[in-house]
């Protein structure tokens, strides 16, 4: 195989979660761009169609898929109802949340919805589509992780908690189904400019002190992202498994 064609995405479809905005819209346009053929997920099919239009419009074959990845039985109902009109190659795990707040008055039901979508999500999704990928002998999962899968901060330990988990998860999804020719990996983005920092993003002092902490002394553009999610879904990383590839500007290498 010639090289460039290890990267190709050509005659694949990707499954991409919560891609109606942020890092799962750019992460959709970036493998449609390498042509997969991609799927959008998210709750609302108003928004879903707005980003499918966007996409179409790049020359991207895209369908909608509108689930709530939280509720098992929606998920399988939509995932069977994809793989009736077509294999999925890739799933990419990325719909996920945030709720800060200080962790002795986190309230209950915040941390519910936080495990849920975050990471209950992860197992019904990916067990879901294994289904589908283990007779066909092969598959690409990636999981969308986060520099707090290694690292907390004040105001966020149950999202840290999630995405801990969500890496090791990926690490058993590898254990369990590399031998039948699933890749399954982890993409940990660091800070990025989306709709679930704005909070972060608008704040100057954050900001300030984001920058002087990170190596690259900035934040990141989602289309950063798009590199590392080709190399995981693609022919290039066929015995890579279990890895957690990270993308931070360096902010986890450095104290
Ligand atoms: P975002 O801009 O808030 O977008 C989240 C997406 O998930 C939306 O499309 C949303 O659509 C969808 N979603 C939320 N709940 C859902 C559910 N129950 N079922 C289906 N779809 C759902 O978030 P983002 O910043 O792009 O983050 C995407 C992923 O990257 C998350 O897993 C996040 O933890 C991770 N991450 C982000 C950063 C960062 O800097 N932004 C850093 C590290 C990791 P609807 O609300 O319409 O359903």
């Amino acid at each position: 195989m010639s090289n460039p064609a290890l990267f190709s995405l050509k005659g694949r479809r990707a499954l991409i979660t919560g891609a109606s905005r942020g890092i799962g819209f750019t992460l959709a346009q970036g493998l449609g761009a390498f042509g997969a053929d991609i799927i959008l997920n998210g709750r609302q099919a108003a928004a879903l169609e707005t980003a499918q239009a966007k996409l179409e419009a790049e020359g991207i074959t895209t369908r909608t898929s509108v689930f709530d990845v939280t509720d098992q039985d929606q998920v399988e109902a939509g995932i069977a109802a994809i793989e009736q009109e077509g294999p999925i190659d890739i799933l990419i795990n990325n719909a996920g949340i945030q709720f800060r707040s200080p962790l002795d008055q986190f309230p209950r039901h915040e941390w519910d919805r936080l495990i849920s979508t975050n990471l209950s999500s992860v197992f019904f999704v990916a067990q879901a589509v294994s289904r589908y990928m283990i007779p066909r002998n092969r598959g690409k999962i990636v999981n969308i992780c986060s520099v707090q899968s290694e690292l907390a901060r004040p105001g966020i330990a149950p999202y840290a908690a999630t995405k801990g988990a969500v890496k090791m998860l990926t690490k058993g999804m590898a254990t369990d189904w590399a031998r039948h020719g699933l890749q399954i990996n982890g993409l940990a983005p660091g800070y990025f400019e989306t709709e679930m920092n704005a909070a972060l993003v608008a704040n100057q002092d954050f900001s300030t002190w984001l920058c002087q902490r990170t190596p690259a002394a900035r934040w990141g553009k989602s289309d950063e992202l798009i590199g590392a999610a080709v190399f995981l879904s693609s022919d290039a990383s066929s015995f890579v498994n279990g890895h957690i590839l990270t993308v931070d500007g360096g902010l986890t290498a450095s104290v």
